[in-house]
This record gives C-alpha cells, structure tokens and sequence, in this order.
C-alpha cells in the first residue's frame, strides 16, 4: 500500500506532540522524577466515581440528545446565569478538546486566521492547522501579559476568533480583569468570536478568573470543563456555552463525529458539580507557592496564578528550553522544553501536578543544573 498517495493534505500540515518523545525516553527510566504531567495527582471524588457507576448500574448507557443531557446543560445555563447574568445555550462536550474542534470546526475556513497568545496550548495551533486554517500566534514575552494592542496589529479581515487561556497553560498566569476586557472589546470591535478556555479555571489560587461572557455576551465562546479540577481527564467531559447561532451549529457537527459526550460520564457531571474541590485546590496552592519558593533561587520566572504549570526561563548554562530539557532527563527530571508550545525556545515548563517529594527533587536537580 502507497499509503503517502492516499492520505489528505492535513495529514502533513499536523504533528505529534513534541512531549511524546520525551516520554519515550522517560518510559526507559528507572526512577524519573516527572514534572511533564498534564493532569492533577488526585483522583476522582467518591461522590462522582459512585454516580458515573450509579449511571451505569441504572442503565444509563445509552447515547444522549447530541447537545447533552437536558438536566445537566439546565444547571450549567443556571449556574452561568448566576455567575455572569447572561443567557447562553449549553453544549456538552467530550473535554475541552472537543468543545475546541467542534468551534473551529464552525469557524474556519482554508485560510482563514485564529490568533491567540505564544506560549499556547498546543491544540490551538495543531487545529487550526488541521482545517488549513492560518493560526496566528501573538509572542507576549517576557511578562506573558495581554497587550490588546500587539494582537489587534496581528489581526486580518480574514480573523474568526481570537483565544485566551485563563490560567493558561503552560504558563499559569491569570489573565487580569482589565485584559480579559480589552480582549471582550477587541473582539467586538472586529466582530470575532472571542474563545475563553477556561480548563484551569477551577484551580485558581489567589483570586476569581475574570470571564469575557459578562462584557461580550454575542462574541463569547466559553469552554470549560471538570478534567483538570476533578482528576477526570480520561473520562472527556466538558462544555460549551455561548450565543445560540453558534452553539446550533456546534451541536451540528457534533451530530456526525462525537455524537455525544459519554453517558454515564454526564450524570457524573451532575455530581461533580455538587463535589467541591476546595482542599485540592488549597493543596495546589501550596505546591504552587512550594515550586516557586525552590525555583526562585535559581531561575526567573512569572508567579503563576492558577493551573498547575509554571514556565522559567532556561538558565544561562542552558540557554534553550531544549537543552535544559535534555540536561534534566541526564538527572532523571522531566520538564518539557518550551518549543513544544512556543515558537520560541528559551524556556521550560514544569508541572507540579505531582507529590511535594517529587517537586523537591525535582527543583534541586533543576536548580543545579542552573548553578552548573
Ligand atoms: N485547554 C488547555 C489549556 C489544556 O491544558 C487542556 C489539557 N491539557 C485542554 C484544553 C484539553 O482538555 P480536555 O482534556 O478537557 O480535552
């Protein structure tokens, strides 16, 4: 089989994730001290493994109404409302992933532009790509704040949405009040959608995340979701919220390729809502200070304000993200170099989704490495 004459065009326009390899190399360790890992060391709580079971055992096994179950998109429109006073029609995803294809699958067209900032999660870039749509990363180096003005310069007549990330990943920092109002307003001013990927949104330690939905109601695309805040991940379940005419033909494409968010997975949903996470995000507050105090010996970096990453700087004996990765894995620690989310390669990131023993060994060897 010639499979290269048979695949389509995106099958070239798109790439493995960089961190793939580094977990490879990790796999052939004895002992490795892990900070790559994107997701919480906590698992699910009992309350929510015992009504996904529930679900089950009741028969709930079926698929759904394609935009979710009726009662769970009703009390996420409710709690919205509550929270931000406007309306929005609910669509319940598989993750956030799947709330992000399903948008982009709406918006973008070959050429069409997505901008968001650099460092970003890299779906943005590989789904944007994957449509042959243009993705536009916007550097917003050193300080990663949102300066309004460097992504209006970065925007075309061909621009359909621009993303924010609060608290972002990979590098933790929260978006202020003032800047998610001048993405709101820029967004409206260019008549875009505005897509707030709000995963980290639960585990935010010094203060609420401000939301666009309130100061943009017709350009927001609001996507959350429980994986990160309830160690949920594999189970894929989130949502999205916004103006009904963008919502609907969401739901359209969901029809024909997930089809539903899974069942059993939704009433838990329900349960997850119910289920505070209050002392793990007390205890993620502590590694976050915990991982700072360590690393502030020897490296800069921005405080994270949510999340669990944060991104330093590669240190002068180690000038590129790449070359302090490898240096690490040599020490056993994984972090992943920054090119794997930037277009740039001067810093790392590290997760510390993991136990304080494990940050400590980590941070030591980390900051050794910085002495040389
Ligand atoms: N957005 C961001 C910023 C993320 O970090 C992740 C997960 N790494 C996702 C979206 C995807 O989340 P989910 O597992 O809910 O699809």
């Amino acid at each position: 089989m010639n499979y290269d004459a048979l695949f389509a065009e995106r099958v070239g326009r798109v790439e493995f994730s960089g961190i793939r390899k580094f977990f490879e190399m990790a796999s052939r360790m004895r002992n490795p001290c892990d900070l790559s890992i994107g997701q919480p060391d906590y698992d699910v709580p009992a309350a929510v493994r015992d009504a996904a079971i529930a679900a089950i055992q009741a028969g709930h096994n079926r698929y759904t109404p394609t935009a979710g179950l009726p009662e769970l998109r009703r009390r996420i429109a409710d709690d919205l409302r509550r929270e931000t006073g406007v309306d929005t029609s609910v669509l319940i995803t598989a993750g956030v992933s799947g709330g992000l294809s399903l948008a982009l699958l709406a918006l973008v067209n070959p050429g069409d532009e997505v901008v968001f900032a650099d460092p970003y999660f890299i779906s943005y870039l590989q789904l944007v790509n994957m449509l042959g749509g243009k993705p536009v990363p916007v550097a917003t180096y050193p300080d990663f704040s949102f300066d309004a003005a460097r992504f209006d310069a970065a925007m075309t007549p061909r621009t359909k949405a621009l993303i924010i990330n609060s608290p972002g990943n990979p590098t933790g920092r929260m978006m202020t009040g003032q800047e998610v109002a001048a993405a709101a307003d820029l967004a409206r001013k260019r008549g875009i959608v505005l897509i707030t990927d709000e995963i980290y949104e639960g585990l935010c330690y010094d203060r609420p995340n401000p939301c666009p939905l309130k100061l943009a109601p017709e350009n927001t695309l609001l996507l959350r979701g429980y994986g990160k805040t309830h160690g949920m991940t594999g189970w894929r379940i989130g949502y999205a919220a916004g103006p009904d005419r963008l919502i609907h033909e969401m739901v359209k494409f969901q029809q024909f390729t997930y089809v539903c968010a899974p069942t059993p997975v939704q009433h838990a949903a329900l349960a997850a809502i119910e289920t505070d996470v209050a002392d793990h995000r007390r205890a993620y507050a502590e590694k976050r200070d915990l991982v700072c105090r360590l690393l502030s010996r020897a490296f800069e970096f921005e405080r994270p304000g949510g999340g669990f990453y944060v991104f330093p700087k590669a240190p002068a004996k180690h000038p590129t993200g790449t070359q302090l990765a490898m240096a690490a894995l040599e020490r056993e620690v994984l972090v992943i170099p920054g090119c794997v989310f930037s277009g740039r390669d001067t810093h790392f990131r590290i997760s510390y989704a993991t136990t304080d023993a494990q940050i400590r060994r980590g941070c030591d060897a980390l900051c050794g490495l910085a002495d040389g």
